[in-house]
């Protein structure tokens, strides 16, 4: 009992488990067990009479024969009780092992889901720390200040602002990925991914004017998926914004929609570009480049980005090459 309270929760889920696939099979082994030696017992005098005259049974048997006979019954008896028990045993014993192969099978989604949801909250915790305890620290010099100005005051106000704005959108996107790790489920319609696309730039069209940057938009006629509306978006904004957050002033960036052979929509930048090293990382939770480029950023964008695609079963692919520029598709299948 002591060593089961040290068991990880899938260790102790995994033996309760086991522990009821066992006594399953033992019920129905103990029912079929009692049925066979009930409907066999009454053959064994039948069995012992045949073995000994075969098919001439004497009319009178003798007390010595009655009683040889009464212990080979005994004899026999016994001996299919021992077979039945070993037999018994042995499944139980291989059932056993099969049970707990087969628990740890059951159970392997909901360990992974756990081991994610611990890495998660480690990050998660990380992540927001450092802003808070720079916030904390700044503000604590500032207060200590004998003859703080208000310019001081000014400053770690600045700060609070900016920090705050950062952890509320580290929150936002947090939410965003748990929620599709609990609810997962999508409301898929048939929607045109060239209109979406058109959504977003219109909501992007103040970043773009302030970089003065040259946005080509080409789509190829109507473009249909089924997909949800809603996160198809989200997915469009993340690769737009991060190719607009990462291309340099009256930069270009290339958009194109097509249908053919299969859905796709291509963002090409003609910004920094990604290391041949951070092309598979930087889909990684909270994984960022550089941090200090990355601005307001949390590093959760493309993770989230990479789960709308998993859940619409779309791909997403990476070109880039360092300084030229980078080209994001997502193949719809
Ligand atoms: P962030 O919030 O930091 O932008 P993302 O998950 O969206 O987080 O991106 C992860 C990292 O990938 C970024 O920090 C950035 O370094 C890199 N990145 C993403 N998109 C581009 C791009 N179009 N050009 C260059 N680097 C990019």
């Amino acid at each position: 009992m002591k060593y089961f309270s040290t068991l990880n929760p899938f260790q102790k889920a995994r033996i309760i488990l086991s522990l009821w696939y066992i006594g399953v099979l033992l019920s129905i082994l103990v029912f079929f067990s009692i049925s066979l030696y009930t409907s066999q017992s009454r053959n064994f005098t039948r069995i012992v009479l045949e073995r000994d005259f075969s098919s001439h049974i004497p009319r009178k048997l003798t007390i010595s024969e009655i009683l040889d006979i009464k212990e080979q019954i005994e004899e026999l008896r016994i001996s299919f009780i021992k077979n039945m028990v070993l037999l018994d045993t042995i499944i139980i014993v291989i059932g056993g092992g099969l049970s707990y192969f087969l628990a740890g099978k059951t159970l392997f989604p909901i360990k992974n889901v756990l081991e994610k949801q611990k890495e998660f909250i480690a990050d998660a915790s990380h992540e927001l720390r450092t802003p808070i305890s720079a916030l904390r620290t700044a503000s604590e010099v500032t207060l200590r200040k004998k003859n703080a100005l208000k310019e001081d005051y000014k400053n770690i106000l600045v700060q609070i602002l900016d920090e705050s704005k950062r952890m509320g959108n580290i929150v936002e996107d947090l939410l965003t990925l748990s929620r599709f790790d609990i609810e997962n489920s999508l409301t898929k319609k048939e929607c045109r991914l060239d209109e979406i696309v058109k959504e977003v730039i219109g909501e992007l069209n103040p970043l773009i004017i302030n970089k003065k940057l040259n946005l080509k938009n080409v789509t190829y006629g109507k473009t249909t998926i089924l997909a949800d509306k809603n996160k198809v978006k989200q997915l469009v904004l993340i690769l737009l914004d991060n190719a607009i957050k990462y291309t340099k002033e009256e930069g270009t960036i290339f958009i194109k929609v097509k249908s053919k052979p299969k859905s796709t929509l291509s963002i090409l930048d003609t910004g920094i570009g990604i290391s041949e090293k951070d092309k598979n990382l930087i889909f990684e939770r909270f994984y960022q480049v550089d941090k200090s480029r990355s601005d307001k950023g949390s590093g959760l964008g493309l993770s989230i980005a990479k789960k709308i695609a998993d859940s619409h079963k779309a791909k997403i692919t990476l070109e880039s090459n360092l300084n030229k520029g980078s080209k994001f598709e997502v193949i719809f299948s």
